[in-house]
């Protein structure tokens, strides 16, 4: 364990309320207290049911400990804020918030400002954000370990979802949010001996008071984060005994063990936000904006995105399908099915080869239909051989490459295997998405990391994978098994946060090219056609297949 500062304070289990911050209807508020140590410390209630216990706020940083030691400034006025925006490529067009700010300033002993935390509480979401300042001539700093923590109440189940070991899995491309959440767990524990990642759901057990007496009743509590690009690390809450959980970095193993584990930031400057989303139901969990409330876009788009749907041969033909003579019947399946699309798989560049893309991407076009094409993101990090691999990762051969596919009249990139959450990762995705805008194209990721507001701060941003996404129904029957559990949490959790790129929603009843080998298919046509909608991206890479025009009910089909 990097840090027992939490195990040894005396924490309090009431929320005492020094300072309390509510939401515009007064329901959620969050309220702050000192710790004998001078520890500030927050906790979170809905009508008076404690959602989170007293928890730690700060974080050590290269220039100081500002964990402990430390007393309460000042606090602004509370601010009423709203907001107003639309996004194309989100799980809804139109978004509309409102909510309470106030932001509350510590010192250290010399009574120096040392950092504050904004508040910023609508009627579903808790969210706050650090403010780090600098300390005489120290106007840098790595963050070497934050104290924020959630102590959450005894009695309370888990949904979460295990990190992976770093540089495990295939050719060393762990962690890339790729394990089952478990259902209806038990605190105290942390999955495969490791962090979970984000989002992070939670069942507290609230009795409710109604007219018939007091009944069970639960609290959900959604953990995120937000506006977290190549400003910072992305985190994830590590269990650190009984009921306490807190958020840390990344491991040093990631990424193939390049870059730091500690975030830099300039100062002054602000640590990401931490997001807490409450509800009595799921309802406000998958109804959450609160990724996107708080983000403002990175760039302008270069041009109008248009998504829409789409197919790929590889999940149901596997590698060798990614040829010239297979891609062409897939153009051809995608625009009989009206769809605006088709992704190109690995090994295009062995297999097709560059000039030929040039001559299916015309042809693509002359059908109403676009194509993205697959890229290896590697680089250093991982040893994933397929192809194309080592285009994305330095800058110069970026934008050539982003110049030919410009060219060549390609409308997107699926970029595979970035496992790893350090600063320098988001960086990378950064300066992908960035770069790819000024030629004109979408970005899809996979084996990659949790998208963080990015709908809204990078407009040419489809979707990312970060979920045990179609590709396991091809790989093991188990995956086909689970599929339809697995399923319904996807809808209210993982894609309560950001898009998702499952490509799933197959007709075959089995997944090979003849639908008569490969691992069996356990749900219904119906349930293929729920999660067409369910499984939201804007670009939907439907694991349909031209033998679906004939071996798959036409109610389907159609
Ligand atoms: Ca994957």
């Amino acid at each position: 364990m990097k840090n027992s500062l939490f195990l040894t304070l005396l924490l309090p289990t009431v929320c005492a309320s020094a300072q309390t911050v509510s939401s515009p209807n007064g329901t959620l508020q969050a309220h702050l207290s000192m710790s004998p140590e001078g520890c500030p410390m927050y906790c979170i209630t809905l009508d008076q049911d404690t959602v989170i216990q007293p928890s730690a706020l700060g974080m050590k940083t290269s220039i100081g400990d500002f964990t402990k030691g430390l007393k309460m400034l000042k606090s602004s006025d509370k601010t009423a804020v709203s907001g107003t925006y639309t996004l194309p490529n989100a799980k809804k067009h139109d978004f509309a918030f409102e909510a309470v700010e106030q932001t509350f300033t510590y010192a250290n002993e010399e009574g120096k400002e040392v950092w504050d935390i904004t508040f910023h509480i609508d009627n579903q979401n808790v969210a706050f954000r650090y403010k780090v300042y600098p300390q005489r001539d120290r106007v840098a700093c790595l963050v070497e370990e934050e104290s924020t923590a959630y102590t959450m109440p005894l009695g309370t189940t888990t949904f979460l979802c295990p990190q992976m070991t770093p540089q495990t899995g295939f050719a060393r491309t762990a962690p890339s949010y790729e394990t089952y959440y478990e259902y209806d767990g038990e605190m105290g524990k942390n999955g495969h001996g490791r962090v979970f990642t984000f989002p992070a759901l939670f069942k507290v057990n609230a009795p409710q008071e109604t007219k018939k007496g007091t009944i069970d009743g639960n609290i959900w509590v959604m953990l995120c984060e937000t506006n977290v690009g190549g400003n910072y690390c992305a985190s994830r809450i590590e269990n650190v005994g009984d009921n306490q959980y807190h958020l840390t970095y990344p491991e040093m193993t990631e990424f193939g063990g390049v870059g730091t584990s500690a975030p830099g930031i300039m100062l002054p400057d602000y640590i990401p936000w931490r997001t807490i989303t409450v509800g009595r139901t799921m309802a406000p969990i998958a109804e959450t904006s609160i990724m996107w409330d708080l983000v403002e876009p990175q760039y302008a788009a270069s041009q109008e995105y248009k998504y829409g749907k789409s197919t790929w041969s590889w999940i149901i033909r596997m590698d060798d399908s990614c040829n010239y003579d297979e891609q062409k019947e897939y153009i051809d399946f995608a625009s009989e099915m009206g769809w605006e699309y088709l992704l190109i798989d690995a090994w295009w560049d062995r297999n097709i080869g560059y000039e030929k893309i040039e001559e299916l991407s015309k042809y693509a076009q002359s059908k109403g239909v676009g194509l993205f094409l697959w890229y290896n993101s590697n680089g250093y990090w991982n040893d994933a051989p397929q192809g194309p691999r080592g285009k994305l990762h330095r800058l110069m051969d970026r934008r050539r490459e982003m110049a030919w596919l410009q060219k060549a009249g390609i409308k997107g990139l699926k970029i595979d295997f970035i496992g790893g959450d350090k600063q320098q990762c988001m960086q990378m995705y950064e300066d992908i998405l960035f770069d790819a805008n000024e030629f004109g194209l979408m970005v899809i990721f996979h084996g990659c990391t949790l998208p963080r507001g990015w709908e809204r701060m990078y407009p040419n941003f489809a979707a990312a994978e970060a979920v045990r996404a179609s590709e396991n129904l091809s790989f093991g029957q188990n995956d086909n098994d689970l599929e339809a559990k697995a399923g319904t949490m996807h809808p209210v959790l993982r894609n309560a946060v950001a898009n998702m790129d499952f490509g799933g929603s197959a007709l075959n009843k089995r997944y090979s090219k003849g639908n008569d080998r490969g691992t069996y298919r356990r749900t219904s046509d119906v349930y293929a056609l729920a999660t067409a909608v369910l499984f939201q991206s804007p670009i939907q890479n439907f694991a349909l297949a031209p033998n679906n025009l004939t071996d798959a009910p036409a109610w389907a089909v159609d």
